[in-house]
């Protein structure tokens, strides 16, 4: 068995550009642009697929990766 926690993105709003392109990208809707800055919106509607970190340009996105441990 696996422990699993939800791992949100965190948005570095200084290198934000505002492009959008995380909230467009995002399947579920989670992220969202609130003038020019990009926000989670609705943080329990992520499924930390990584999209939003994958595509921007700038790498303002990222995702925290969970390392498990087995339990014996
Ligand atoms: S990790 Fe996936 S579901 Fe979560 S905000 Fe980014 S694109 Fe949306
Ligand atoms: S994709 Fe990156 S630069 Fe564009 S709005 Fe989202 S966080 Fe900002």
């Amino acid at each position: 068995m696996y422990r699993k926690k939800q791992n949100l993105p965190v948005i570095h709003i200084d290198l934000c550009t505002g492009c959008g392109a995380c909230a467009a990208i995002c399947p579920t809707a989670a992220i969202a642009l609130q003038g020019d800055d990009p926000f989670l919106k609705a943080p329990e509607k992520c499924t930390c697929c990584a999209e939003c970190e994958e595509i921007c340009p700038v790498n303002a996105i990222s995702v925290p990766f969970t390392i498990g441990w087995a339990e014996k």
